[in-house]
């Protein structure tokens, strides 16, 4: 989708159709039951429950939440998208639709963290044969006949670097392995990984797209081959978006392309003033050159978002700890994509071989950037002790 073409989809995409003077916007759609005069309605209805548009029961989705699916599956250049209650329950869902016992799952090993605990837990236990691989190499040997999917995320959780989608495309493609994309920090405004040839893409809407940290949302958009195996996975798990998460969706969406925009531009500044710092090491941005992947970033992506981390030199755990408790514009939290600015300490088997500092991921919020940089300067006080 075109830049123009994606600010029109988001400010007309999913009103509310109908007779002359109607509201701009859906109001919070609750309901359970839906009540036919006809049998044949009714079975007409039920036949087609699994699709998007013929409503026949709350938990198969309402007119609201059929046109918010419908503008996602627009803005990513989806057959469907299909809503879940979590960006945690998307991503299961289709993971959980993609494979059987006795399968081969690839995951990168930059994965957010619950994605892989869900791998090595219950697909484990479902004896699913989860392989970890390296993002930044190549998959090619790794591929089976029994895989049946590999799940990666751009840029890493935590350590930001950027794989190349279009190559482990290729690679898995080749042999009709299909390829399961994580956009959560680029969102549709940023990164189309469906352009790029991957197959499904997950969201945590409770990050960028509600974008106002008070709504919990998950969204799968997918090619018309994989996407109503998926969404059959996730009705039949019985998963399902609440009605004002998806009212919250659609207004967090009115202004998803401009506080995307911010973001970019914000992170940025905020990246490199902190790459300036003396008690800096490095920063982990895929804007900056120095980021892994920097080259893939410029290539598939069209800005970033306002998170980051940065690895500090070396210094006393209590004067890290005294550092981040010193912050009073930053909150300590996790998740992201929302008006506030947060800081997270985070640490994982790639971030260790990064750097000897402790490591910060930094969620740049809409405050005023010279308020960030003074408050980040007073707590720097804290960390030399
Ligand atoms: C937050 C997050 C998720 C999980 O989403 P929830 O809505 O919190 O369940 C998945 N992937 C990424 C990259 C995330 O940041």
């Amino acid at each position: 989708m075109t830049k123009t073409n994606l600010a029109d989809a988001l400010v007309h995409g999913a009103r509310p159709g109908g007779p002359v003077g109607k509201q701009v916007n859906w109001p919070v759609e609750l309901g359970s039951t839906v009540v036919f005069s006809t049998l044949e309605e009714f079975e007409t209805a039920k036949e087609a429950r699994f699709e998007n548009g013929t409503p026949y029961y709350g938990r198969y989705g309402n007119d609201a939440t059929f046109s918010l699916e419908r503008l996602l599956a627009e803005l990513d250049g989806a057959h469907g998208a299909t809503l879940t209650s979590s960006g945690v329950s998307a991503i299961t869902s289709t993971l959980l639709a993609l494979a059987r016992p006795g399968d081969h799952l690839l995951v990168a090993d930059n994965l957010y963290g619950n994605t892989r605990a869900f791998c090595d837990g219950l697909l484990v236990s479902m004896n699913v044969d989860i392989e970890p691989f390296d993002p930044m190499e190549s998959i090619g040997e790794k591929i089976r006949p029994s895989t049946c999917a590999v799940m990666a995320e751009a840029p890493g959780s935590g350590t930001f670097e950027v794989c190349d989608l279009p190559e482990i495309v290729r690679q898995a493609n080749e042999i009709g392995v299909p390829v399961v994309f994580d956009n959560t920090w680029g969102s549709p405004v940023f990164c189309n990984p469906l352009n790029l040839g991957a197959d499904v893409v997950v969201y945590s809407g409770s990050k960028h797209l509600c974008g106002h940290s008070d709504a919990m949302l998950g969204v799968i958009a997918a090619t018309e081959k994989y996407h109503s195996r998926i969404r059959r996975t996730v009705m039949s798990l019985g998963d399902k978006p609440g009605a004002q998460e998806v009212f919250l969706a659609l207004r967090g969406l009115r202004t998803l392309k401009m506080r995307m925009e911010h973001q970019n531009k914000a992170g940025i500044d905020m990246a490199s003033w902190l790459s300036d710092l003396p008690e800096v090491d490095r920063v982990l941005h895929p804007a900056f050159d120095s980021c892994p992947g920097h080259e893939n970033w410029k290539r598939d992506f069209s800005g970033a978002a306002g998170l980051f981390s940065i690895i500090f030199k070396p210094c006393p755990e209590a004067n890290f700890r005294a550092f981040v408790d010193a912050l009073t514009c930053f909150g300590i939290g996790v998740s992201w994509g929302g008006y506030e600015s947060l800081v997270l300490p985070m640490t994982s088997e790639r971030s260790r071989n990064l750097g000897q500092g402790p490591l910060l991921r930094f969620n740049i919020g809409f405050d005023d950037l010279e308020t960030l940089k003074a408050d980040v300067t007073q707590a720097l006080e804290f960390l030399q002790g």
